[in-house]
Order: structure tokens, then sequence, then C-alpha cells
């Protein structure tokens, strides 16, 4: 079944781009077996560096996402009995198994979402095993995980994940509740189903029996059949705020249980004692990392006014040596935004930025003249009160805005309807605490910023949602 197709010719004329292997077309992966969608119909999955096709993916409809959450039902009758040691032994052997693929995984998640394959290589498919070795380690150790609250698993977890971390989410997603006795329906975005459904292949090869993961591909109406769908318990979601919004809405009355991860604007804060060029490294890392395409990215920086100058100074000259362009050579830092209507986005919130009045800021580097690129981008004393400044862009683009005490500061950065992540740079430990308990944010990072580790829960406050996914925390929101 499996052939390759061009991806792998074009792949290969980069020199670390060989050994890819993709379907031309891929089904629906439910009850371990790989079924045709009921409706025919498939959808193209495309490279946002060329805007080339790379495969074909299937468009599940309610029949479909009704089969895989019945395969799922049954699944849990087995999965939620097996040994505990049994579950952690299948989910060991999906993180070795994608181990053994990462450089393939990596190579795939930047053709397809045009993330930096650096990114993809050192960091994304690192992680994504991590988690499943992580959540591994605790399947059967929940008792201690849980003292004495005989916890139990939920049944059915309908989980839906976005486009800028396509395995990273997959595996926040699955690991923690299979390790936790839950069966799983997920669906990746449409733009980036192509690990997740190498990541179905490699589920089916790890043995586990069937059903207990089912990989459903759509667009919004599939995930949302997966929402409402009556033998779902839980519904993991990660998104932007308005569909987390529908979702809620969808589940009212219902005894679902959900954790959302939503949106965010993220208040990057330096102060004048803090190790510059290093803050100026966090400031890069936290708005160009994956283009900007983070929901926790520092968006929204606060300088010192007493060090504005020189921090702005060194953070263009920095941003100039930024190299955007082909995801898949090594050299790039910025890749490609990952789809057309998100450049369009982006682009709107530039023009908004420019017609404002602020100071406006890109770097001159060249950028491929196809695909959908956009330059690092700065808007420098922005008023709080501007939609830059308020809204979420998604996109390699930042706010600066000075202050010069610390109430000033905090009460800046809270002034957001978001509240996932923050980042603070000082050299004083006490204002660190100061901060960290002051600030509304689910995650707050201290002289370092987009620092992942599955020990460590993630999640947000206000708009950005609720629940928390990666450790202990990440482990109950699968239990009762
Ligand atoms: P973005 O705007 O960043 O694409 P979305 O929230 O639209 O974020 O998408 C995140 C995930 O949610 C994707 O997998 C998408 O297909 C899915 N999705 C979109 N609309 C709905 C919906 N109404 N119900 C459930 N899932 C949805």
């Amino acid at each position: 079944m499996s052939t390759k197709n061009n991806a792998w010719e074009y792949a290969d004329s980069i020199e670390n781009a060989s050994h890819i292997n993709l379907r031309k077309q891929y089904d629906l992966y439910i009850d371990g077996k790989w079924v045709k969608p009921s409706s025919n119909k498939y959808f193209s999955s495309s490279n946002p560096h060329d805007e080339k096709h790379i495969a074909d993916v299937s468009e599940a409809n309610e029949e479909d996402v009704d089969l895989a959450v019945q395969a799922a039902e049954k699944a849990y009758e087995l999965w939620s009995k097996i040994s505990a040691a049994e579950r952690g032994k299948y989910i060991f052997r999906i993180a070795r198994l994608m181990q053994e693929q990462a450089r393939e995984l990596a190579v795939i998640e930047s053709l397809d979402s045009g993330k930096p394959i650096r990114e993809a290589r050192d960091i994304d498919i690192p992680l994504a095993c991590n988690h499943f070795f992580y959540y591994a380690g605790w399947a059967d150790k929940l008792e201690y995980a849980f003292p004495n609250q005989h916890k139990k698993s939920l049944g059915v977890a309908g989980q839906i994940i976005p486009w800028n971390f396509p395995l990273l989410m997959a595996a926040w997603k699955i690991a923690p509740a299979l390790a936790t006795g839950n069966t799983v329906v997920l669906k990746p975005a449409e733009t980036t189903s192509l690990t997740a459904l190498k990541l179905a292949e490699i589920i089916e090869a790890s043995g586990i029996p069937p059903g207990v993961v089912n990989i459903v591909t759509g667009f919004g109406d599939t995930g949302a059949a997966i929402v409402a769908h009556p033998k779902v318990s839980k519904i993991a979601f990660t998104g932007s705020t308005a569909v987390g919004k529908l979702i809620q809405k969808t589940i009212a009355g219902s005894n679902k249980r959900a954790t959302l991860e939503l949106g965010g604007k993220s208040a990057n804060i330096i102060f004048g004692d803090a190790p510059i060029d290093q803050a100026v490294e966090g400031i890069i890392n936290g708005i160009f990392f994956n283009q900007g395409h983070v929901c926790c990215a520092g968006s929204r920086l606060f300088v010192e006014e007493s060090v504005a100058e020189k921090v702005i100074r060194k953070l263009k000259h920095r941003m100039q040596s930024l190299q955007v362009g082909n995801p898949l050579d090594k050299n790039t830092d910025v890749g490609a935004i990952n789809s057309k209507e998100q450049l369009k986005i982006i682009n709107r919130y530039i023009d908004i930025g420019i017609k404002e009045g602020s100071e406006f800021f890109q770097t001159d580097c060249a950028i491929p003249t196809e695909g959908y690129y956009c330059r690092p981008t700065l808007f420098i004393n922005v008023a709080q009160s501007s939609i830059l400044a308020q809204e979420e862009i998604f996109g390699p683009v930042l706010t600066i805005q000075t202050f010069r005490t610390v109430d000033e500061v905090i009460q800046k950065a809270n002034n957001s309807p978001y509240g996932l992540a923050a980042g603070v740079w000082t050299d004083k430990g006490s204002k660190i605490f100061n901060l960290t308990s002051k600030l509304k944010a689910g995650v707050v990072w201290a002289n370092t910023y987009n620092k992942f580790d599955p020990s460590s829960p993630f999640g947000g406050y206000k708009e950005s949602g609720f629940g928390r996914e990666g450790g202990l925390h990440g482990l109950g929101a699968y239990l009762k």
C-alpha cells in the first residue's frame, strides 16, 4: 500500500531530506484498519513552501466519526482492564518506534507544516517521543500519582489538535489518555494531517489492540462531530478561542469533561537589570520560533524604559541575521507560514499596525518568491489599546511597549483577554517571585522562553482556556 510519490523526489533533492515514505492517499485509521471515508472524499495536503501537493487525505463525516467512536468504545472494554504494566509497554513501544523514525517524521513535519527542519528535528519530534516515554512510565504508577484516590479512566477521549505542532500535540493528547486507560479518537488539523497518519502507522506496528487509537482526518465539521458524539466522555482541544467557545456551547449540560488550550497574547518582560544579550535571544525565540505559530508566543514585548533603546537596537540587529526560507534547509531560522489563509490574516494585522501609525520594522532579508512567507516584523511604541496589542496574530509579528515601574508592567501584561504564558528577564530573584505570583498566566518562564518538558504542566487562564496538559496534571485530566 505504501508507495512513494513526488514528495520523495523533491525532498530528496535536499541533502538531509531523504528516506521519506508517504502514501499517495491516506484512508482513515479506525479499529486498527485503514478504512475509506464513507463519502469517498479526499483533500490535498500541500507544502506551504512551494504549494506543491504532497498527499491526499480522507475527509471523515459523521458516519466515519461514529465508526471510530464505536471502535474506541469497544476497545475500551479491553484496554481499561488489561494490566497497567501492559499498557505501559505498548506506550513505550510507540515511543521507541517514533524514535527510530524520528528523521523521517521530522522531514514530513517540516514539509507539511512549513516549520524549519532544525526545529522539527531538534525540538518537536524528540519532545513528542519524550511525552510517550514520560507517560509510559506513569501507566503502572497511577496509585502513586494519586494516592488513595481510587481514580478511574473516563472512556473514549475525543481529541482535536491544531496545525502548529502537529505531532507534538498528538503526543500531548494521546500519551496521557492511553496511560490512564482511556481510548482515543483523534483529529489532526486539516493542513497538517501527515505526521498524525504516520503515527497511526507506528501505532499499528506497535501491536496495540485495534480501536484503542483511531485517527480521523477532516475539517471543522469532523471535529464538531467528535465533540457532539454522545459516546465521547472527554474532549481535549487545542486551537482557537472561537472554536473553544463553540465546543463549550456544544457540551454544555452534558456529562462530558473538557480541557481547552486556546489562544494567547503572552507578555515577555525585560527589566533593565536583565542580561541583555541573553534576553534578546529570548525575545527572538519567544516570537520567531515556529514563525510565531505558537499559542504561548511572547508576542507582546515589555521593555523597561531605561534599556529600551539598547534592547530594540540589538533586537533589530539580531533579526537581520535570521534566514527566512525553505523549511527543509538546515540554515533556515524562520520557515513558511502554514497556509495562504494564515498569511492573509498576518498581513491584515500588519496593515492595521501600519495604519495605526506605530513605528514599523521588518528585516530586509530575501524571501522566496513563491509559497507563504512573512519577514520578521516589529511594531514599536504600540498603544495598550491597539488591536495589535490585544489580538492574537499567530505570526512573526512582535509589538513593543515600554514601562517604568513593576506595578505598571504587571497591570499592562495582565490587561489582556488571554492568560497563557509570560516571560520575565531580570537578575533579581525577588522580582521573579513577585511577578510570577501576580501575572495571570498559566506558565511563567524566568530568564528563558518557550521551554517545554513532559513533566511540567501547561495551560491557560481566562480566554486561553482551562485544564492542564503535561506532568501529573495532564494525567489527572483523563481520570475521574
Ligand atoms: P486555527 O484558527 O488556528 O486553524 P481552529 O480552532 O480553527 O484553529 O482549528 C483547530 C482544530 O479544530 C483543527 O483541527 C480544526 O479542524 C478543528 N475545528 C475547527 N472548527 C471546529 C469545530 N466547530 N468543532 C470542532 N473542531 C473544530
